[in-house]
């Protein structure tokens, strides 16, 4: 029998595909040519049907997907050590508004840079970006210097500020001076990152996030909206994240929020609720009745103190169908790759628990249609975009290998990772980015850190004697 060509034959793997049948093939291989997968299936198939140009071994290890983080303020990565809790004004010198208006086109490329080199050693071959950033282009940069996916929305859409009240470490007159509460401001930026999606290849990608947590009025939500639909791209904003801001929002319009977003036709099944962590009865029937989405972010959840009091509803959402895909909002405080154990973590305390398989489901299928890319990304089949990991046969949490779903979705943690492909090309291979200086870019973003605390007067001493050299 005549083999057939391909570019890249990984074999030997224990293959998590996240199909439709959630199909796991214990010695299996994947074949891809170009940017695309070709073939999935068992490994002494494949390698009698594929003459490859190249083949990786995956030694037994696991292969899956690659993950996406469909909620991650890329720069606050960069605050680690830096705020013990962003919401408590005044446990620092600054507030965490400051800290992000301070920021440098040079200080986000660095940001970026780090955090995108950490998430390929957990796993994610991209990240949604909820409309944070002030100079996307030197972020894009920074991801496509990587070779990461990510989608990128205008800074700061929002119109409105009485729910603010809630949450004090979010605002500052410094954020507003740079960011602008002001509706021609935000309608006029609405598209500003659609031009990226011209180019059906590209690495980094446009979308609209509409800051949300009540601080948009109902024209930013349906003209956001209206764009969004034009345009075929999801709309995401942020809802029912902390205690006070829907308490706040039904003083200020009458209706709860999430019941607002139902009656100005603004919620769907590609709309994106972000958090979702309070939200009252009515809200909840918007949720069921309009088949939104839901992105949750459970480090947020358990940072916010509100494990023991909020209604907690993942879980039942999750089996009712509700599309639930998990973000880490700000790695500040652990790496995108603790989430899901956070997840498992949180539904635990709340005695509704979500298992691994769910868990899987949501950093993989469900966080790619919460990009838009369901079509695209998230499962290993043939004809999608060939984002792959290849855990590494000697990471701890490897073993008992019996049932990779459990493994990967609760013990594998950053570091774990042998090779990544994005888009069919190699972007990590032996536990090594291909394609930039990791250690280059790790002294860039401490350095750039280490300057900022010092415009900002702020101590990063982990308040232990530090003997200097
Ligand atoms: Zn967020």
């Amino acid at each position: 029998m005549n083999k057939s060509p391909c570019d890249i034959l990984i074999c030997n793997g224990q293959l998590v595909t996240m199909d439709a049948a959630r199909t796991i093939h214990s010695a299996g291989a994947v074949a891809v040519t170009g940017s695309r997968i070709v073939e999935v299936g068992p490994d002494t198939e494949l390698r009698a049907r594929y003459d490859a140009e190249e083949t990786i071994d995956a030694e037994g290890a696991i292969v899956h997907p690659g993950f996406i983080d469909a909620h991650n303020h890329i720069v606050h990565t960069t605050c680690r050590g830096v705020f013990g809790n962003i919401h408590d004004v005044d446990a620092s010198t600054i507030k965490f508004a400051d800290w992000k208006a301070d920021v440098t086109p040079q200080d986000e490329a660095d940001a970026t840079a780090m955090a995108a080199v950490e998430m390929l050693h957990s796993g994610f071959t991209m990240f949604i970006e909820p409309g944070t950033l002030f100079s996307t282009e030197h972020a894009a940069q920074a991801v496509e210097r990587v070779g990461m996916r990510a989608l990128f929305a205008p800074p700061y859409l929002w119109d409105r500020r009485e729910t603010l009240a809630a949450m004090p470490g979010l605002e500052s007159p410094r954020l507003m001076a740079r960011a602008p509460v002001n509706r021609d401001r935000v309608l006029g930026l609405l598209d500003a990152e659609l031009h990226r999606n011209q180019d059906p290849d590209a690495l980094v990608r446009g979308f609209v996030f509409v800051y949300g947590v009540g601080t948009a009025s109902p024209e930013l939500l349906q003209a956001a909206h209206a764009l969004s639909r034009a345009n075929n791209l999801p709309l995401h904003l942020h809802a029912g994240y902390a205690p006070g801001e829907g308490e706040i929002y039904r003083e200020v319009t009458g209706v709860s929020q999430l019941v607002h977003l139902h009656e100005l036709g603004v919620l769907d099944q590609n709309t994106v609720i972000v958090h979702a962590n309070l939200l009252d009865d009515d809200e909840e029937a918007a949720i069921r009745e309009s088949g939104c989405q839901i992105v949750w972010s459970p480090i947020s959840f358990f940072s916010l103190g509100i494990a023991r009091t909020a209604d907690f509803r993942m879980a039942e959402r999750y089996r009712r169908g509700t599309p639930v895909s998990l973000g880490a909002d700000g790695a500040m405080d652990c790496t995108p790759a603790a989430t899901m154990l956070a997840a498992h973590s949180a539904a635990r305390v709340c005695d509704d628990p979500l298992s691994p398989s769910a868990l899987l489901e949501m950093q993989t299928t469900n966080a790619a249609a919460a990009a838009g890319l369901q079509a695209e990304l998230g499962s290993l089949e043939p004809g999608k975009r060939a984002d792959i990991v290849v855990r590494s046969p000697r990471a701890a949490g490897s073993y008992p290998a019996n049932n990779p779903v459990h493994l990967l979705a609760l013990t594998l943690g950053a570091g774990s990772v042998e090779t990544v492909l994005v888009n069919g090309k190699f972007v990590l291979r032996n536990g090594r980015s291909t394609r930039v200086d990791e250690l280059e870019i790790s002294r860039a973003v401490t350095a750039s850190v280490a300057a900022r605390a010092q415009r900002l007067g702020i101590d990063l001493g982990p308040g232990w004697p530090v003997a200097e050299v």
